[in-house]
Parts: structure tokens; C-alpha cells; sequence
């Protein structure tokens, strides 16, 4: 524990997010729990936005039409009427629910005093739109003619949907003064008298929190009736539309970083150092097989710098094939044993066999499965009799242990687990692909399905390749050509000048 607190001051969050580190998850199973999630189910949240904002939506509309100096004074008018009020015992509860319940004499009392304000009055007419609205008759009676106005609905709900935004805070502390001013709740002194000056007063840091706590331990003592808070997002949802969120624009038309024609001339090199270094026409499972991974990986990354392709979903397989190159190469390098190679190589030949017995005596081959092919690899080396088939990895070790082993345990968590959720096709990169956040407050920032354009993969995919090229240089001296070098050569060249300014 001692070294997880170490090591997260020394790397604070780059977003400065409050949230559970992922070091300071627990491992159960095979999930990792954030803090809350391991209370298990001892711990029912009652959800602000969900079910408390659509009570306190006359207090939420209140407080975006004017500032907020003017709206902690109608709420103060609100909290010394009910403090002063001889039945104040029943007014603590003034969510649109708790104002239908009050006997009608004391609604009707209630919601003229309300709306004496002609400022609040002609705010709140926009809840003449709700005709599910609780105790509508008696709110139509006493609200003033003029039209609603759905923007004032739409704001109020967007800046108090975050449940700690100083907008709903403000709303929060209002219900929770009402209960204190009626009563109802009971805490020690000095904790209930910072919130009759606030906001004004005291140290707001503090007091914020304990207002917003205070506020929602509250509620799951109290049995809830959810149908106003369902009916108000349902109406919402029926009768207002979706909007598009419009996010600063990233399409920077950025130059692509890498082209085909660049690719295409590094691979001709490439071809010329095969042939330098190429010695025998014998079976060289480490020449073959370091040259292979750095072609393959021209291959994809050739594909990946097709226009369109690089901002989508088959980039990131193909990204996530090169790592998976790379770290195999870095190991095998690193290990330097012909003998691996061979065990590398032998393994993807099994693989070839596998499939080529299926074809032959369980299943069709599909239409893009040369079963010749698999049958010539599956035997080019050896008698296909003499290949065991190896049904794990072919190291005997996960790629995720391979990186560790091949020090490339950083590249793999930078590249590979996000990557394979789009090889996987699971929620994250559904979520991101196909559907966008709907701009629409009163529909509770829900998704809607959008094809999105994603970030460009032909960068990473790049610096991927150039670290493949770098193990080929180091088996094969000498390769220098790299991907990218256009880009570099400003900083390389300041880099010299520096350098030779020093020897100077
Ligand atoms: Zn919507």
C-alpha cells in the first residue's frame, strides 16, 4: 500500500480527475473494483440528476434566470416563509411531489406566495408544458399567461445536471434547509449554522460538500415515489428534440504524416538489405523470420495510410498486429537463440497444419482460404508429421508477459488493450464508433447513433514500424532508413547544432 501511495504522488493524474486510482483498484477475480464498487451492494446511490433534480425543478428553473444573488434571495424568502409559517411541521418537503400532497388550502397558500414573484412566476410557466405534472390544476390556476420558454426548461436542467455544480448545490441547499427551518432534521449545531450564511460566509470548500452530503444521506431514509421524476424525463424525451452537440472542431485537416510513397521506397530498401544480408538458400528461420515481421508490418501500415482507414476501426487492428510484431521481435532479439526462431517459426506452421486437417476433415474452407497454401506451409519445412501443433502461444507466455520479459511492458499498455476492444467489437468502441452524445439536456445526455470519425492511427503506427525497423538493424547491421524522418529533421538538426556547440 505504502508504495501505491508513493508512486501516486509521484504521478499525479494527467486529467487532476478525483477518482479512484487504477493502483488503488482491488483485484476480485478477475475484475478490478474502484472503492465504492467493493461496498458491494451495501450501498444504494440515489441519483441527484436522476431523481431529485425533476422535484426541485421549480428551484432549478429559479435559479438560471437571473444571478445568483437574486436567486439565494427568493430561495431566503422561500426558507423564512416556511420558518415562520405556524404549520411549518408540513411544508418540509416543497418537491414538485411534496407541494401535491399538501392539503389543498396550504398548496394553494403556498404557491401564491411562490409566484408573488413576477420574475419566478414567469419563469416557472414552462412547467405548464408537463401534463403529468403533480397538482397541475392548482399550479395552472396561479401561474401568470405568458408563454413558456423551453430554453429557460433546457438550461435549468443542463447547469443542474451535475450534481456539484454551484447551480445544483444552490438547489440542494435549499431542500435542505426547508427540512432544518421545518424540523426535520437534525444535525449537530455547528454543522447546520455555516448553511444559513451560505453562500456568503464560511469557508465554501467545506460547506459546499457538507450541504450535498447532508442532502442526499437524507433521502434514502425517506421511501421514494419516483413517478413524477420518470414521467418528467419520458415527457422530456416525447416531446422535445435531440440536439447535436457541437465539440470544437478537431478535423485540423492535418497533412498526413506518412505516405504510401514513402512506404513504398523504405520497403525497396528494405528489399536491397534483404538481399545484402540474405547468406543461404538453406532454411534461416531468424533471417526469414526478422525481415518477415518488418515486410508484414510495411504491408498493414501500407493498408492503415489508405485515406479513410486511418481514422477507422481496421487501423486499430492493424495497429494493434504491428505491437504485437514488435514486442515478439524485441524478445526473440533480445534472446538471440536460432533455436527460438526455429520454435517461433515451427509454431506458425503447426498453426497452418491445424487449419489445413480442419479443411480437410471437419469444415468447408471459406472462400478466402487458399487450402493449397495452408498445406504448403503446413510441410515446407519439415514432414508435416514431424509438427506438433502448439495449441497456446507460441512462446508459452501471454503477450502481456512477453512484453514484460522483452521491457516493452509500457508500449503494451499504451497500445494494445484499447486497440483490442475494437478487434473485439465490445461497448468502448461501440460506444465511440457508432453513437454521439445527444446536446439535449432534458434527455440526460443520452446516445444516439452517429458514425463518428476517429483519431488518426498513422502516427503511432509509424513509430511502431521504425521500432521494428531498429531490432532488424540490430540483428542485420546496418538499416537506417526510417518512417517519418520529413517531420524529425527540424529537431535532429538543432539537436547536431547543439551538440557541436558543446564540443566547441
Ligand atoms: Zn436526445
Amino acid at each position: 500500500m505504502a508504495r501505491n501511495k508513493n508512486k501516486r504522488k509521484k504521478n499525479p493524474s494527467k486529467s487532476g480527475k478525483n477518482r479512484t486510482a487504477l493502483l488503488d483498484h482491488k483485484k476480485v477475480g478477475s475484475e478490478l473494483q474502484p472503492g465504492f464498487a467493493q461496498l458491494g451492494d451495501k450501498l444504494t446511490f440515489s441519483s441527484w440528476s436522476n431523481e431529485r433534480l425533476p422535484e426541485m425543478l421549480w428551484a432549478a428553473i429559479i435559479r438560471v434566470v437571473q444571478n445568483q444573488d437574486f436567486v439565494i434571495s427568493e430561495f431566503r424568502r422561500v426558507i423564512s416563509y416556511v420558518s415562520e409559517h405556524s404549520n411549518k411541521d408540513k411544508l418540509s418537503d416543497l418537491s414538485i411531489t411534496g407541494i401535491s400532497k399538501l392539503d389543498e388550502e396550504l398548496r394553494k397558500e403556498f404557491l401564491v406566495f411562490l409566484l408573488s414573484n413576477p420574475i419566478t412566476a414567469s419563469a416557472l410557466t414552462v412547467l405548464k408544458l408537463f401534463k403529468d405534472l403533480p397538482a397541475r390544476e392548482s399550479w395552472l390556476k396561479f401561474l401568470p399567461s405568458t408563454e413558456p420558454d423551453l430554453n429557460i426548461l433546457m438550461a435549468a436542467v443542463g447547469m443542474c445536471l451535475p450534481h456539484q455544480s454551484q447551480e445544483a448545490t444552490d438547489c440542494r441547499w435549499l431542500k435542505l434547509m426547508l427540512m432544518v427551518v421545518a424540523g426535520k432534521f437534525h444535525a449537530p449545531r455547528e454543522m447546520v449554522e455555516p448553511w444559513f450564511n451560505y453562500p456568503y460566509e464560511g469557508d465554501q470548500r467545506s460547506i459546499r460538500p457538507s450541504i450535498r452530503s447532508c442532502e442526499m444521506a437524507f433521502n434514502p431514509m425517506v421511501e421514494q415515489d419516483l413517478t413524477w421524476s420518470n414521467n418528467f424525463w419520458n415527457e422530456s424525451w416525447e416531446s422535445t428534440p435531440c440536439l447535436e452537440l457541437v465539440t470544437e472542431s478537431n478535423d485540423k485537416s492535418e497533412e498526413s504524416c506518412c505516405g504510401i510513397e514513402e512506404i513504398k521506397k523504405l520497403r525497396q530498401e528494405l528489399e536491397k538489405h534483404w538481399k545484402k544480408t540474405h547468406s543461404t538458400t538453406g532454411i534461416d528461420a531468424k533471417h526469414d523470420g526478422v525481415f518477415g515481421i518488418a515486410f508484414y508490418a510495411l504491408s498493414t501500415l501500407a493498408e492503415i495510410s489508405s485515406i479513410g482507414v486511418n481514422t477507422g476501426i481496421l487501423a486499430r487492428l492493424g495497429l494493434r498486429t504491428i505491437l504485437e510484431m514488435h514486442i515478439n521481435l524485441k524478445y526473440l532479439t533480445l534472446k538471440d537463440d536460432l533455436q527460438l526462431w526455429s520454435k517461433w517459426r515451427t509454431y506458425g506452421a503447426g498453426q497452418a497444419k491445424l487449419n489445413a486437417l480442419k479443411f480437410d476433415e471437419l469444415v468447408e474452407a471459406p472462400k478466402f482460404i487458399n487450402t493449397d497454401t495452408l498445406e504448403s506451409i503446413a510441410g515446407e519445412d519439415l514432414w508435416e508429421e514431424f509438427i506438433n501443433i502448439e495449441l497456446g502461444s507460441w512462446s508459452g507466455a501471454d503477450l502481456r508477459k512477453l512484453s514484460d520479459k522483452a521491457g516493452l511492458k509500457s508500449s503494451y499498455d499504451q497500445y494494445y488493450s484499447w486497440s483490442s476492444t475494437y478487434s473485439h467489437g465490445t461497448w468502448g468502441a461501440i460506444r465511440e464508433v457508432c453513437f454521439n452524445t445527444c446536446g439535449n439536456p432534458l434527455h440526460r445526455l443520452h446516445r444516439y447513433p452517429k458514425e463518428s470519425v476517429l483519431s488518426d492511427t498513422l502516427h503511432d503506427a509509424c513509430i511502431l514500424v521504425n521500432e521494428i525497423l531498429n531490432d532488424l538493424s540490430q540483428a542485420y547491421p546496418s538499416f537506417n532508413a526510417r518512417l517519418l524522418e520529413e517531420n524529425n529533421k527540424g529537431g535532429s538538426e538543432e539537436l547536431e547544432t547543439l551538440i557541436k556547440a558543446q564540443i566547441v
